[in-house]
């Protein structure tokens, strides 16, 4: 089994809770005695601790090399642009959002589009409000997929896992104080949970230990009858900035 495919399955096995695996010794097996002898000594485990999900040294450059230039899923059929991810390399906060758009394909960043223009004002107005002294350029900004899907539809299952490892690559070398999940796929990416926002956001949960929040993605807040949403995120940024930058 390659290197490659064998991480790909010790992730699975991280993803469903397990962090350490046991082994049987190699002669082990050869000391189980036949039914009526003597009983075999109690066994023995030797303990493999789960290598790193990440490859030794690994770097957001050497996660862009290999990205590479993608066709790993149906989605490269149709973007013009890679959108790997922007912001401060030393972030002590990432937002993590679903993929790009129109926008954000012609450019290759994250979030510069509507949505990303309110995602500035929320970080920065709520910022200021709070006496946080935080420019957007101060936090780090990527997608749970790097391509744009084709009429900005959500993105497969297959496509969020395949692009998924990426992410996760990413977000354990940044391995910032909290990460901030925009919208149902984030959160469904990165916490498995498939409920929607309202019921997720507002509360901490992990992403391997990095603390998560939950909150709605601001293209739904564009939307003139989701006012209500609009305070509420406003209140769960609140809560994440006072949490990372106090
Ligand atoms: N919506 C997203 O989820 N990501 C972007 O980068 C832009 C819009």
């Amino acid at each position: 089994m390659s290197a490659e495919k064998l991480r790909g399955v010790l992730e699975f096995y991280q993803d469903l809770g397990f962090t350490s695996l046991y082994r049987r010794r190699a002669n082990e097996a050869a000391s189980i005695e036949p039914p009526g002898e003597t009983a075999p000594a109690p066994a023995t485990t030797a303990m493999i601790e789960l290598p790193g999900l990440a490859p030794a040294g690994d770097s957001l450059q050497k996660i862009r090399e290999d990205i590479g230039d993608c066709k790993r899923c149906r989605l490269h059929e149709g973007r013009h642009t890679i959108v790997f991810g922007s912001g401060n390399e030393s972030a002590k906060l990432v937002f993590v959002g679903e993929g790009p758009g129109a926008d954000e394909d012609a450019q290759g960043l994250p979030f510069v589009g509507r949505a990303g223009q309110l995602l500035t004002q929320m970080i920065e107005g709520t910022a200021k409000r709070e006496g946080i002294p935080l420019e957007r350029k101060d936090v780090y900004i990527c997608n749970v997929v790097k391509c744009r899907p084709p009429e900005n539809r959500t993105p497969e299952p297959d496509e969020m896992e395949i692009c998924g490892q990426f992410l996760f690559r990413q977000l354990s070398v940044l391995q910032p104080r909290a990460i901030c999940a925009l919208g149902a796929t984030a959160a469904r990416a990165l916490l498995g949970r498939k409920e929607g926002v309202t019921r997720l956001r507002g509360n901490w949960y992990k992403w391997r230990d990095i603390p998560l929040m939950v909150t709605y993605h601001p293209s739904y807040l564009l939307r003139p009858y989701n006012q209500n949403a609009k305070r509420e995120s406003w209140d769960d940024l609140k809560k994440v900035l006072h949490f990372v930058y106090d």
